[in-house]
């Protein structure tokens, strides 16, 4: 069994790019605080995020024009609308 595939870095590792946006529980938070220290891998994709983040902060508040947008879900695989 790998790090990776274990259980906890799944769900970490699916948490991390939630955390751009904010969009994350108490619950969530933190049981990715809990796993981060007993793991270097996580701990490793955490602090790329973490940079990622503070770049984002950094950068002037940019205005996407809707154009961008529409060009950028086009190209997304469309969401099945059922499960
Ligand atoms: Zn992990």
């Amino acid at each position: 069994m790998t790090d990776r595939d274990s259980k906890p870095c799944r769900k970490v590792l699916d948490l991390l790019p939630r955390f751009i946006e904010n969009d994350f529980s108490p619950e969530e938070w933190a049981e990715v605080q809990e796993h981060l220290p007993h793991c270097a891998g996580c701990r490793q994709e955490y602090e790329a995020m973490q940079r990622l983040v503070d770049t984002l902060e950094t950068l002037p508040t940019l205005d996407v024009p809707a154009s961008f947008k529409e060009a950028v879900m086009r190209h997304l695989p469309a969401k099945p609308d059922k499960p």
